[in-house]
C-alpha cells in the first residue's frame, strides 16, 4: 500500500513494523459536546483506513482517545453545574451512539485521559530529569523547544520564522521561550473542583502530553500510523512528536495520516464558528445515517470537502442503487443455469480494481468509479436475465467484499420488522390473487417510505 506521510511530504510505500500486523492511533473526541460531522470526517477517513488495511490483509489494532479533560471540558461542566465526570460520560455515550449509527468500526482501545494521569505525571518527570521540562512560577510544566532540534519537521516550520530566544515574561505564561508548551497546567481558580496533586502542586495535564502517554502506552515507544485532522499537525501532533521522542528515545510514528477538512460555504466546519451540524440535526431533517457516512468516505481524504444537504440526497441515490442491486441478485430465479463466462471475468476484475484504488493512497473516487462500472453491466445482465443463480450468488459476494470496506448496503436497520411482515402478508394476498388487499399494503408502506416492485425476478423494495 502506498500513503501520504505528512512528515515527509510524499506518497510513501507502506512497511508497519512487524509484518502483517499494523498499530494504528487515531486522536479522539473531546467530549464536552456532540461531535460534528466535521469532525466525523477524521472519524471516517481512519474507519475507511482502517477497513483498507483489513481488505489487503493486515490484522490492525488500533488506540482512539477520549480527550475528557481540557479547557472546553472543564469550562462546560462548571457551566452546567456538572461534574466533569458526569458531563464527559454524557457526550462520550453520545460518542459512541453516533459512531454505530454511522457504521464505524470500534477500535480495540479508548482510554481517557483522566485514567492516565499518573502516567503523564511519569512522562513529564522522565522530561524533567532529562532537561527537556522547567517548571514555571505558577506551578506549570513547560517543554523546552530549543533542547529539541527536530522541532518543526512535522508542520515544514522553518526554524528561522520561529521565535527562539524571545523570553515572555508573561502573568499567564512565564515560559522561558514563546513556542515552550505546556505539559502541566498549575491549579487556577477557574478549575473548580478539577485537579491532581502532582510534584509541581495541584494542576491537571497539558493535552499534548495525554495523546503521548496514551498512543505509546498500548503501542509501544514506536508505532506504525498516526492520524487526525490537518489541524492536529500543529501544534498538537509537533508536540507530541517532541514530547515522545525525548521521553522515550525512539521513532514514535512512522506514517503520519491526516485528513483534510469538512467545510460548510468554504469555512472549516467548527464549534467555534458556530456553522457545524451534529449527526443528530442531520438525521432529525430526515437524512439517513448511511447517506452521511457515503458523503463523508467518498471524497478523497486530501481534499477539501463541502457540505452540502444536495451531496446527502446524491450519496442516498448511489446507497439505494448498490441495494437494488443487492436485492435483485437475491432474487435471481434458482432454476436459472446459463452461464455466462463474461460475469466471472467482470467479478474478477471489479474486486482488483477496488483494492488496488485503494491501496494507492486511498484512492476511493476510482475505487468508486470501478465499482459503478461494474454495478451498470450486471444490470444490463440481469435485465436480459442473463445472469444463473451462482452467478448472481458470485455477484453477491462481491458487494459483500466491497461492502467491508464501503459500510453502506447491508444495514442492519434498513426494514423494521413491521415491514418485513407486510411485505410477506402482501405475497400471502398476491399468490391468493387478492389484488386488493395487496394494493392496500403497497400504499401502506408507500407511506412508511418504502417503494414495492414486482419484477421478472420477484417482488423487490427500495427506499423512497
Ligand atoms: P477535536 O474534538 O476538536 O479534538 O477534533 C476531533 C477530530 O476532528 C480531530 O482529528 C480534528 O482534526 C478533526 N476535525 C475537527 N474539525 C474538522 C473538520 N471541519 N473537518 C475535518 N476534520 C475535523
Ligand atoms: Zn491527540
Amino acid at each position: 500500500m502506498k500513503f501520504y506521510n505528512t512528515i515527509n511530504r510524499k506518497k510513501e510505500d507502506f512497511k508497519p513494523i512487524k509484518d502483517g500486523q499494523v498499530k494504528l492511533y487515531t486522536c479522539g473526541p473531546t467530549v464536552y459536546n456532540y461531535a460534528h460531522i466535521g469532525n466525523f470526517r477524521a472519524y471516517i477517513f481512519e474507519d475507511l483506513l482502517r477497513r483498507a488495511l483489513e481488505f489487503s490483509g493486515y490484522n490492525v489494532y488500533q488506540v482512539m482517545n477520549i480527550t475528557d479533560i481540557d479547557d472546553k471540558t472543564i469550562k462546560r461542566s462548571i457551566q452546567d453545574n456538572v461534574s466533569l465526570e458526569e458531563l464527559t460520560d454524557k457526550y462520550t455515550d453520545a460518542f459512541f451512539e453516533d459512531l454505530d449509527k454511522l457504521n464505524i468500526l470500534k477500535a480495540h482501545e479508548y482510554p481517557r485521559a483522566t485514567k492516565f494521569v499518573k502516567e503523564i505525571i511519569e512522562m513529564i518527570e522522565t522530561l524533567e530529569k532529562k532537561g527537556y521540562a522547567y517548571k514555571a512560577d505558577d506551578g506549570s510544566v513547560f517543554f523546552r523547544v530549543s533542547k529539541f532540534s527536530d522541532y518543526g519537521k512535522l508542520a515544514n516550520l522553518n526554524p528561522n520564522e520561529m521565535k527562539i530566544g524571545g523570553r515572555v515574561d508573561n502573568d499567564e505564561y512565564e515560559k522561558e521561550e514563546i513556542r515552550d508548551f505546556a505539559l502541566w497546567k498549575g491549579y487556577k481558580v477557574e478549575d473548580g473542583p478539577v485537579s491532581w496533586e502532582s510534584p509541581w502542586g495541584k494542576g491537571r495535564p497539558g493535552w499534548h502530553i495525554e495523546c503521548s502517554v496514551m498512543s505509546t502506552h498500548y503501542l509501544g515507544s514506536s508505532f506504525d500510523i498516526h492520524c487526525g485532522g490537518v489541524d492536529n499537525i500543529f501544534p498538537h501532533h509537533e508536540n507530541e512528536i517532541a514530547q515522545s521522542k525525548c521521553a522515550l528515545d525512539d521513532k514514535f510514528v512512522n506514517y503520519w495520516l491526516h485528513n483534510e477538512h469538512l467545510l460548510v460555504e468554504n469555512q472549516k466546519m467548527s464549534k467555534s464558528l458556530g456553522n457545524f451540524f451534529t449527526i443528530r440535526d442531520v438525521l432529525s431533517k430526515g437524512y439517513k445515517p448511511e447517506a452521511i457516512r457515503y458523503v463523508l468516505i467518498s471524497s478523497h481524504y486530501r481534499q477539501k470537502l463541502n457540505f452540502t444537504l444536495s451531496r446527502l440526497d446524491d450519496a442516498q441515490k448511489a446507497i439505494n442503487k448498490l441495494r437494488e442491486l443487492w436485492r435483485r441478485l437475491h432474487n435471481v430465479n434458482p432454476e436459472v443455469e446459463i452461464k455466462n463466462e463474461e460475469v466471472e471475468k467482470f467479478n474478477k476484475m471489479i474486486l482488483n480494481d477496488f483494492k488496488l484504488s485503494l491501496e494507492d493512497d486511498l484512492n476511493i473516487s476510482e475505487a468508486l468509479g470501478a465499482l459503478f462500472t461494474w454495478v451498470n453491466k450486471i444490470f444490463i445482465l440481469l435485465d436480459s436475465s442473463s445472469i444463473s443463480y451462482l452467478e448472481s450468488r458470485e455477484c453477491i459476494k462481491v458487494l459483500s467484499n466491497v461492502d467491508l470496506v464501503l459500510g453502506v448496503i447491508e444495514n442492519k436497520n434498513e426494514l423494521s420488522e413491521k415491514m418485513r411482515n407486510l411485505i410477506a402478508e402482501r405475497e400471502t394476498a398476491r399468490e391468493n390473487k387478492n389484488w386488493e388487499e395487496s394494493d392496500r399494503i403497497r400504499d401502506l408502506l408507500k407511506g412508511m417510505g418504502v417503494l414495492i416492485e414486482d419484477t421478472p425476478e420477484g417482488t423487490i423494495w427500495k427506499f423512497k
